[in-house]
């Protein structure tokens, strides 16, 4: 009687996963970087993008020059330093 055995198999319970993504927490994408306002969905993937990536991307355009720095403070350095602009 292999039709009913293969009947219990397709009826048994699978194993699914479990709420495990909880603590993920909020789905939606409601951080973003202060610096560049790139949005993630998760508070560590924005960490990890404001530890390691950001700072790493020259996000900030020189008015005066073809300058870049990745960040503000150091773009305001130099605008005092290079152009004597307050
Ligand atoms: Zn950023
Ligand atoms: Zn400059």
């Amino acid at each position: 009687m292999s039709l009913l055995l293969d009947e219990a198999k397709r009826f048994a319970p699978t194993t699914r996963p479990g709420p495990q993504d909880a603590w993920e927490g909020t789905v939606a994408e409601s951080y973003a970087c202060g610096v560049c306002g790139k949005r993630y969905q998760h508070k560590r993937s924005l960490w990890r993008h404001s530890k390691f990536e950001c700072r790493k991307i020259p996000h900030f355009q020189c008015p005066f020059c073809p300058r870049r720095t990745t960040q503000n403070n150091s773009l305001k350095k130099h605008i005092m330093l290079c152009h004597q602009v307050l």
